[in-house]
């Protein structure tokens, strides 16, 4: 990209000067020619563009360093809903109907209500919820819709963006992170952003999920904007954050879905109606989804003795110390669980995206701590919900996994979180980490408890812990272990159901699953977490 010398700059000023020259006359030719234009590019059997107007085609319009954007006027029979939200936000959200468009519409109603039920479980203090919609491509089949979004709590105001690409032929709906090919490229697009934009954009906070390329789109000539909003990547004050890629660099980082995308979204739209109701036939619609994590490496089989896998794990964090730890774990290539809770996951949202974007299981450990066992069903029950809620919207994963703080379960905590969908994860070593602050010691009886299959126990908001962890980490390795995600210790798990240990020597029969781990249950344990 910086290769050219500055003699080979200077002599490509004078072509560039024809270019703009041309583009100008080109401009003015498509405005003269605009007025005599049939109207529109609907064919007259209304299911397709008219290629012999393709020249006569209107220009997008937009600014430079935003998404194109596309008057609803000149899309055939839009109209606009509001959407129904029996919470106790107040929610005041509308989105687009489009004719032969209902699998769109139906997502949007899903996918609006998840945002404002999210919004409203992470958020205590959360009050109210607006959402006003905008297109930003229309043609070829294909729709981009732009939700806005301002979420109102008790610190103040907070305006989202997301995009959504609807593929009317096969009906079905992409989040932006598909207009990317895969996630080496998404990876790609996140260094090329930080190196492009390091003035607007916090390095450390800039990572390759899903979560943070949601309202990904096009400038009215093709290059590719990405939407951060306020807080994600810069500091809340500096306000959303868009950055351009240039089309010629953006280009082959593009899905096919992507370049289709970007070639909607950089002509002009005149009557633009979706063909037809969407065919059935979905072959050959890529499943890849850039930016989204899986907490189980398919590589890896913890069933195989001689992959002498073991799960740390750390709970209470995320903890200012945890990015040191994080650090250290991509040094042997070690995967850890995350159990997190909620005070943390506010201050630190940032690196409970980086432990997900790194491998790293995140897991639910509650909103503020209490000895579950001691609370009603349905305080259990919010206090886990918060936190679910939380994860989500920062990382768009959700969580399998919590682990009851303080180890302390009973058969309500079982039954809220078998109907919450979460496996409750115990230990089989107890470093007594929060107790003993010394590094040596902590360090010494993780050693010594470990064996394959088990799972350790540690808290990433102790210096001594994090400082225990290299040298844990670092021997586990030379040992021979695996360290591994606790789902990828112990494969498919039951919501409800207790696990201590993922372990092949005791209690093995009938314990395989698909993955072929095994795992033994109890709910007797308690402990000092
Ligand atoms: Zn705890």
């Amino acid at each position: 990209m910086n290769k050219e010398s500055p003699q080979s700059m200077a002599a490509d000023r004078p072509v560039l000067t024809v270019v703009v020259a041309m583009a100008v006359l080109a401009g003015l030719l498509i405005l003269a020619t605009r007025s005599t234009a049939a109207p529109g590019h609907v064919a007259a059997d209304g299911t397709a563009r008219g290629s012999t107007q393709e020249s006569a085609a209107p220009a997008a319009t937009g600014e430079p360093d935003r998404l194109t954007v596309v008057d609803p006027a000149d899309v055939v029979g839009v109209e606009e809903t509001e959407l129904s939200y029996d919470g106790d936000v107040t929610a005041n959200v509308t989105y687009p109907v489009l004719s032969n468009a209902e699998p769109l519409t139906d997502f949007l109603a899903r996918a609006l209500h998840g945002d404002v039920a999210a919004f409203e479980a992470a958020n205590p203090g959360a009050e109210s919820y607006t959402g006003a919609w905008s297109l930003t491509a229309a043609d070829d089949d294909l729709v981009g819709v732009r939700m806005a979004s301002t979420e109102t709590d008790s610190e103040g105001a907070r305006e989202c963006h997301t995009t959504y690409w609807y593929e009317a032929d096969t009906g079905l709906v992409h989040g932006s992170n598909q207009l990317i090919a895969g996630q080496d490229e998404l990876a790609e697009l996140a260094g090329l952003i930080r190196r492009q934009a390091a003035d607007d954009v916090r390095a450390p906070a800039l990572h390759p999920v899903a979560a943070l390329f949601d309202s990904v789109g096009f400038n009215p000539s093709g290059d590719l904007v990405v939407e951060f909003d306020a807080g994600q990547v810069a500091a809340p004050a500096a306000g959303p954050v868009h950055v351009v890629v240039e089309r010629d660099e953006a280009e082959p980082l593009l899905s096919e879905l992507g370049v289709r995308a970007r070639d909607a979204a950089t002509v002009g739209v005149e009557a633009f109606a979706l063909a037809g109701r969407p065919e059935a036939d979905k072959d050959g619609v890529s499943d890849e989804q850039p930016g989204v994590i899986p907490p189980v490496d398919d590589d890896v089989d913890c069933s195989d003795p001689e992959t002498r896998c073991v799960a740390l794990t750390y709970d209470d964090g995320p903890g200012r110390r945890t990015p040191e730890l994080l650090d250290a774990l991509a040094e042997y290539d070690a995967r850890a669980t995350f159990f997190v809770t909620g005070v943390p996951v506010m201050e630190h949202p940032r690196i409970v995206r980086r432990a997900y974007a790194e491998g790293h299981e995140i897991a639910n450990h509650t909103l503020s701590h209490p000895d579950l066992s001691a609370m009603s069903r349905s305080a259990a029950r919010s206090e886990l919900e918060t936190v679910q809620a939380q994860v989500y919207r920062e990382t768009g994963y959700t969580m399998d996994l919590m682990r009851p703080p303080y180890g302390a379960t009973d058969d309500g905590i079982a039954s809220v979180t078998e109907e919450m969908g979460l496996a409750q994860i115990l230990w089989s070593v107890d470093t007594m980490d929060w107790r003993d602050r010394d590094a040596s010691v902590v360090t010494e009886r993780a050693l010594d408890g470990a064996s394959p299959g088990a799972v350790i126990l540690m808290h990433d908001i102790h210096g001594s812990t994090v400082r225990a962890s290299h040298r844990i980490i670092r021997q586990l390795d030379a040992r021979g272990y695996t360290m591994v995600t606790v789902s990828q210790l112990l494969g498919t798990t039951s919501p409800g159901a207790a696990y201590h240990h993922g372990g092949p020597e005791e209690d093995t029969e009938g314990a395989e699953d698909g993955r072929g781990s095994y795992r033994h249950e109890s709910d007797e344990e308690r402990g000092g977490d």
